[in-house]
């Protein structure tokens, strides 16, 4: 990789003035000498400033610079990042500023954030994932992985931006927004947005504190709810049937609130027999749990550990921490659901891939069949656990080839047959045993119990790929090579050290754009590293 040359630098330069400011092997180091290798034109293509007309703006580098850089300790504020850029030598040195020149405002590179979230016009995905991959593609190139890689992927909480309320202030704030929001649309005052609405509650400082009850009274408590809840549906049939009194630029966001808000609604309330709407005892599996943060959801880390926001899930080499393949969901996705994404992404920068260890979240069968068949991986996890069924499927000896079983007593049979499984939704095998062989079974009662007839057992859909699983899982030599899994820990940390607990931006696609900003951070990290070893 060619560096910049001296000949560029001026009197005002920061590393002239100050020729320690750049520690080697950082990724503030490596950002100023190798800057423009870093950031291919094509990829900003499209930012302002690049034609004649209209007024100077900052370069998409100076720009990327700065968002990456924010994310190089533990993470920091947009408009933090901008203050630090006033006063840091090595920042203004990593960015290319001279000492006397002014850093860019934090609208500018929220602006930025914006046009990084964009489809690229030529490639029609995101410009900060071709920036991700275009890094992991130079750090294969520079050598930082080499022949022992070892490829893992793993799954992280982060906490989402907006605040997590309950069903009472989830509704009373709720309204008061949208409340605030028609205030400004139609220029009328709060009082009497209030009075119309019959909502007085939004009006004081707190919902529960206007509510103006003992929040200890299970009956005051219901009533008080039901009250949020019908001021709620008023607000909302309000709005919608006077839309047209809004002004044209607000209505979007209005009715985007009210959609809120009845998802909140019908998502966690029921109406008892007294007609009150009460919190309902089963909520919605996909519910709400912040409007200022509509896309974040209730997740669990294990059986015990909740969370709220999004998943942080990544793919990388365990041996020289390269992040390969990077995304985030929300808090309630399963893993197993984009692990396929990740490995397929990641395939296609390093085809070198053949195996990815993951922990028990990818256990599923049906997995590991379809990664294998697409992108030519095997995946190594621990296998589902079995059923606890004595004479279930898991005791047949199945021949697949021939389509028989044999049974526990022996007996083997040819009847097979496809059929529909509701546990399942979709066709799978199921095997019949002719009911003469079962009457004079001495194994009859375990196997069959009080049922009459002959045994019929229905397969798993993926059956012959689950038992691949368990036998390769017996094996010592298996167990040993999963053992370096648990370094997946280490890419985790990276990713959590330098910011990635706590999403710094409201909705899914800033958790995402901050999630690869960090991936390629301590991508970054790895390259300087090599290239300084390598001066
Ligand atoms: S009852 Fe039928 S299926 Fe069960 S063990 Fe005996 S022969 Fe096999």
């Amino acid at each position: 990789m060619p560096r910049r040359t001296l000949s560029q630098q001026s009197f005002f330069d920061p590393e002239y003035v100050m020729p320690d400011c750049l520690q080697e092997g950082t990724v503030p180091w490596l950002l100023a000498k190798y800057r423009s290798f870093l950031m291919p034109q094509w990829l900003f293509h499209g930012w302002r400033g690049e034609g004649p007309r209209g007024r100077k703006a900052w370069p998409a580098e100076v720009l990327m610079t700065l968002l990456l850089l924010r994310w190089t300790e533990d993470g920091m504020s947009r408009l933090g990042s901008t203050k630090r850029a006033l006063t840091d030598v090595a920042w203004r040195a990593a960015m290319g500023l001279c000492l006397r020149a002014s850093t860019p405002t934090e609208k500018t590179v929220r602006e930025f954030e914006a046009f990084l979230r964009e489809a690229h016009p030529e490639v029609g995905t995101a410009r900060y994932v071709l920036f991700h991959e275009h890094i992991v593609r130079q750090c294969i190139e520079e050598g930082v992985i080499d022949k022992t890689a070892v490829w893992a992927m793993d799954s992280t909480p982060m906490w989402c931006y907006g605040a997590v309320k309950d069903t009472v202030r989830l509704l009373g704030d709720g309204v008061g927004k949208l409340a605030r929001y028609w205030a400004k649309a139609t220029k009328q005052s709060l009082e009497d947005i209030a009075e119309a609405w019959s909502v007085p509650f939004i009006l004081g400082k707190s919902t529960k504190g206007a509510l103006g009850i003992d929040w200890r009274d299970s009956e005051a408590r219901a009533n008080a709810l039901d009250r949020v809840a019908q001021g709620v549906l008023r607000a909302v049939e309000w709005v919608r049937s006077s839309i047209q009194e809004a002004k044209n630029s607000k209505r979007k966001r209005l009715l985007r609130t009210c959609r809120h808000l009845l998802r909140v609604v019908s998502d966690n309330l029921e109406t008892d027999t007294a007609g009150r709407l009460v919190v309902a005892e089963r909520v919605a599996k996909d519910r709400i749990i912040s409007l200022t943060d509509p896309e974040a959801r209730h997740g669990r880390k294990s059986k015990n550990s909740l969370f709220n926001g999004y998943k942080l899930h990544l793919l990388g080499d365990v041996v020289s921490g390269i992040i390969a393949s990077v995304t985030v969901t929300r808090g309630n996705e399963h893993d197993g659901k984009v692990a396929h994404r990740l490995i397929r992404r990641a395939k296609k920068l390093h085809d070198e891939i053949e195996l990815v260890l993951g922990d028990t979240a990818y256990g599923a069968a049906e997995l590991h069949y379809v990664v294998r068949e697409e992108t030519r991986v095997s995946l190594l996890t621990p296998p589902p656990s079995r059923t606890s069924k004595p004479f279930g499927r898991e005791s047949l000896q199945i021949d697949f080839e021939a389509k028989t079983a044999t049974c526990s007593a022996g007996v083997t049979t040819d009847i097979h047959q496809r059929v529909w499984s509701k546990e399942y939704d979709c066709e799978t095998s199921a095997f019949r045993w002719p009911k003469d062989a079962c009457k004079g079974c001495r194994l009859r009662d375990s196997c069959l119990g009080s049922r009459q007839g002959a045994k019929y057992v229905r397969l798993h859909p993926f059956e012959s790929e689950l038992r691949q699983i368990r036998d390769e899982w017996e094996k010592p030599e298996v167990r040993e090579a999963y053992r370096i899994r648990i370094e997946c820990e280490r890419l985790v940390n990276q990713l959590t050290r330098h910011g990635g607990r706590q999403a710094r931006s409201q909705g899914l696609h800033g958790a995402h754009l901050q999630g690869h900003a960090i991936a390629i951070t301590s991508n970054l990290q790895l390259l300087a590293r090599v290239l300084a070893e390598r001066e």
